[in-house]
């Protein structure tokens, strides 16, 4: 029998906690901006269709994706929503993306020629943004020849109706690190929105900010905001972040927590887990933990992160294993079998935040969250009944 009290690495993910910080960045955006909230890769770990369901009753406008399934599981839990598929559509998604009526973004007159012509055949209209690469490199037309790009794309628009440009975006490169590059991108896409307002082509969405522009950037001329990072909980880091300021009014959604499976004692000199990287200096009790990297919770923190048991930090002993991991007990007391142990979240007046399982793990708080894998059961928490 399975139940609640015998997982043994699960996420709560409380959706009250998505719903402040998405009405947090409505006050940072205002009324009238559009949100497309950013669920790509399962709602950053959190589960997209729960998340997405949750969120168009928490006042999200718009959805960012980063492939077609996602779009899918989005329409199966509301229909209309509108949706920005963010990467390039490859051959073969670009039918089904007209059919669903996902926008899709596009940088070459070439992927806009192809859409056209499946459009055209579908007796359909595809919905583009046009994607305009001041400094990313990824993606989209170059700034000096987006404007001569965006008028042929109009005029195609205009004679067949094949395509419809529903908006123009750019993407930051170093929004949190570097506001000289930022300016270097910004001021250039700024022009060109108010070259097109002065011609009056107007587009629903027009966009630069991810969490970092919208924290630390001017959008006045934008009417549209991707956040993803923040909508969970979590300010970015680098080094223009006022991490502790913005965190305060973020509250993280997600929560990861494990079990202790066993407690012994051990003296001195015993080495634990693979590879005996760790020699006990002297008698200890440990407790081997129900998580792994199997669960997605990094092999790099080996030997330097801590989880939370009895609302106490317990470093971790030796190399995390797929399944399993040692921690140190020593000093708490009345640790037995069963016991939850956190490894992201809050346990009484301590907290283990994304980003300092980053840092241990030497990566960013994105990946911490979208490498929670598959068999960690999501179980959601603060849901009114609707
Ligand atoms: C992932 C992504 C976002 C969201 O970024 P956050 O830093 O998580 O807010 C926005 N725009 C694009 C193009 C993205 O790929």
């Amino acid at each position: 029998m399975i139940n609640n009290s015998s997982y043994r690495c699960w996420a709560e993910i409380d959706l009250s906690a998505l719903r402040e910080n998405l009405a947090w960045i409505r006050h940072q955006v205002g009324l009238k901006a559009k949100i497309m909230t950013v669920v790509k890769a399962d709602a950053y770990g959190h589960g997209l269709k729960e998340i997405a369901s949750h969120l168009m009753n928490c006042g999200t406008n718009a959805f960012g994706i980063a492939n077609l399934k996602e779009a899918h599981d989005i329409r199966t839990r509301g229909e209309g929503w509108p949706i920005l598929m963010l990467g390039a559509c490859i051959p073969g998604e670009m039918e089904y993306a007209i059919q669903q009526n996902v926008m899709v973004t596009v940088s070459t007159p070439e992927e806009v020629s192809s859409l056209s012509r499946i459009a055209t055949q579908l007796k359909k209209q595809a919905l583009i943004q046009i994607k305009i690469d001041t400094g990313m490199g990824r993606l989209g037309v170059d700034i000096s020849q987006a404007y001569d790009f965006i008028k042929q794309t109009l005029k195609l628009q205009n004679s067949t109706q094949s395509v419809a440009i529903k908006g123009i975006y750019t993407h930051l490169a170093a929004v949190e690190d570097d506001e000289k590059f930022t300016q270097s991108q910004l001021t250039p896409f700024r022009s060109l929105v108010d070259q097109l307002r002065k011609e009056n082509i107007s587009l629903d969405y027009i966009h630069a900010s991810s969490s970092g522009g919208i924290l630390f950037e001017n959008n006045d001329l934008f009417n549209t905001f991707r956040p993803g990072l923040i909508t969970y909980g979590i300010a970015p880091s680098g080094v223009r972040n006022q991490t502790a300021k913005i965190q305060k009014f973020l509250v993280p959604a997600l929560s990861l927590k494990t079990r202790v499976s066993l407690v012994k004692n051990i003296s001195a000199g015993k080495t634990l887990s693979y590879g005996h990287t760790f020699v006990a200096p002297g008698a200890m009790r440990i407790a081997t933990l129900t998580a792994g990297y199997g669960d997605g919770y990094h092999r790099a923190i080996s030997g330097r992160g801590s989880v939370l048991i009895h609302e106490k930090m317990c470093p971790i002993l030796g190399r995390i294993t797929m399944d399993q991991m040692i921690v140190d007990v020593s000093s708490v007391e009345g640790v037995s079998s069963g016991d939850e142990a956190v490894l992201i979240g809050k346990q009484g007046k301590e907290e283990i935040t994304a980003a300092l399982v980053a840092e241990w793990a030497d990566t960013i708080p994105w990946e911490v969250l979208t490498s929670i894998s598959h068999r960690v059961r999501r179980i959601y928490l603060g849901i009114t009944a609707s």
